[in-house]
């Protein structure tokens, strides 16, 4: 099968028979429900700019398992420091185009961690899980597919190991081992992208001791698996997607949005050729650090191309508001693209840095993917902050899109409707319409404040791992001997 375009993958989803509940009901025909489909138009920009020569370096590579072969990147495993870069660059892109989290990353960060961690637990524990993901992995690249990477377990008591939770299933663990393969049962929470995925990679969400061997799993598995279902997550402001006519400027980003979900596995049948990681503890570590470290690298690119946006916008309200040549308003949104910037770069530099693992793909170097993610747990909020003082507290206080158009008259002597009031009213600078200046800063609000601040705001904080986790692989990473021996040399300490 050759690239899938937009319209085909979103024509795929419909094949597939995904198992969704949202609001308390099963939603049957999911693909069109109009909270969801913006996320799954946000895929659909992967597959599109694909298509489009002018993207064609950023958006495809040349496969190392399938040669000969152009794939999406987004299935793609890193053969070169060049690859790394392109990714970024790549995701910079998506965020630009879409506003949104687009969603196809976390399993892109799956294959490449997984590639490289099954080549290792093969050499060490005799097994065959490497030549296993690389079947899976030709069949995801041949059919362009969009594969979701879940890692983070619900994890109930955060101070006991997954073995010792009250309730055994807090964490995702086998429940059965079988001759032709396993029985799985948990679940994945807050997972980016589930429905809209053809297929899942399941990884375990900590390192693990032997008690927890049964919670050291990694496989594949179809995401309308029999025992496999998902409960959406909501957003901010979700009901106005459902808005439309004279509303839809109210929902800020009709087009494109992110999703999350919780996917949950009662029970479900791995096959042994989708199973690559199973009892293997002292590996679980090295799965998450890899998987945890290239999504970190990711949010140098997607966050920034997101800011782009953002930027343009408070720019853009300032003009509206004839305020753009104010200094101030100059040297917020400069702090505001230092910030952009200053992500990109380290987005950047972790990948420049990267290096080749055991297994032949590239991985990046992980001090600076994990100063890259921590600078990500700040920037955006910072950003979001100079965007909505540039904005105005109109961003918030604005009446609804009807009230612009409503032709109900108010009873007083000017014999104005709603609508022409309103428009009268909301004015800023003479030569822009009311309207544009609605749109944009919907838009602003949107991304601060409503649906898409899932991605831009609290997925930075949380999203591949909430800041400790990062400060943990620092000072892991800081080697603070060497630094302390550097400072006694020049100091002339000799002990
Ligand atoms: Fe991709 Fe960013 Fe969304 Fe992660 S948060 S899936 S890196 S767009
Ligand atoms: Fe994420």
């Amino acid at each position: 099968m050759a690239l899938m375009t937009g319209e085909q993958y979103i024509e795929s989803l419909r094949k597939l028979n995904t198992k969704v509940y949202m609001f308390g009901e099963k939603v049957d025909n999911w693909v069109d429900h109009p909270i969801i489909r913006p996320s799954i138009n946000s895929v659909a920009m992967t597959y599109d700019l694909a298509q489009m020569p002018e993207y064609q370096d950023l958006m495809l590579a040349d496969s190392n398992i399938l040669p000969g072969k152009k794939v999406n990147r987004f299935t793609h495993l890193h053969q070169s420091t060049d690859d790394l870069i392109k990714k970024v660059k790549m995701q910079r892109l998506l965020g630009q185009k879409t506003a949104s989290c687009f969603q196809r990353c976390v399993g892109m960060d799956a294959f490449n961690a997984v590639y490289s961690t099954t080549y290792e637990i093969d050499e060490a524990h005799g097994t065959d899980y490497h030549k296993r993901f690389i079947e899976f992995l030709k069949m995801v690249q041949e059919n362009d597919y969009t594969v979701d990477g879940a890692m983070t377990d619900p994890k109930g008591d955060r101070g006991l190991a997954p073995h010792a939770q009250a309730d055994p299933d807090l964490f995702l663990h086998i429940v059965e081992y079988r001759e032709d393969g396993i029985v799985v049962r948990g679940a994945k929470a807050h997972q980016t992208g589930s429905i809209n995925s053809h297929w899942h990679i399941i990884m375990p969400t900590i390192a693990m001791k032997e008690e927890d061997k049964d919670y050291a799993v990694a496989f594949a598995v179809p995401s309308d698996a029999e025992g496999l279902f998902m409960i959406y997550g909501r957003q901010s402001c979700d009901w106005r997607k459902m808005l439309d006519g004279n509303n839809s400027i109210d929902v800020g980003n009709k087009q494109f949005g992110g999703q999350e979900a919780l996917v949950v596995f009662d029970d479900v049948f791995v096959p042994n050729e989708y199973v690559f990681m199973a009892g293997e503890y002292d590996f679980a570590g090295m799965l998450v650090e890899r998987f945890a470290g290239y999504h970190r690298q990711s949010y140098g690119g997607c966050k920034t191309g997101v800011g782009d946006v953002l930027i343009g916008a408070a720019a853009l309200a300032a003009e509206y508001n004839g305020a753009a040549k104010a200094s101030h308003v100059k040297d917020k949104l400069i702090e505001m693209v230092h910030l952009n910037e200053t992500m990109y770069s380290c987005g950047i530099a972790c990948s420049c840095q990267g290096s080749q693992t055991k297994s032949g793909n590239y991985e990046i170097d992980y001090m600076l993917a994990n100063v890259c993610k921590q600078n990500v747990t700040r920037f955006p909020y910072e950003i979001t902050r100079l965007a909505e003082d540039i904005a105005g507290g109109l961003m918030v206080t604005m009446p609804a899109e009807i009230d612009f158009v409503s032709k109900t008259k108010v009873d007083t002597k000017a014999g104005m409707s709603i609508g022409e009031w309103t428009t009268k009213y909301f004015k800023g600078v003479n030569a822009v319409s009311t309207e544009n200046r609605q749109r944009i800063l919907r838009l602003i609000e949107n991304m601060c404040l409503g649906t898409a601040a899932v991605g831009y705001r609290t997925e930075s904080l949380h999203g591949a791992g909430s800041p400790q986790a990062q400060r943990i692989m620092i000072s892991r990473q800081a080697n603070m001997p060497a630094k302390i021996s550097l400072a006694k040399i020049i100091a002339g300490i000799k002990e």
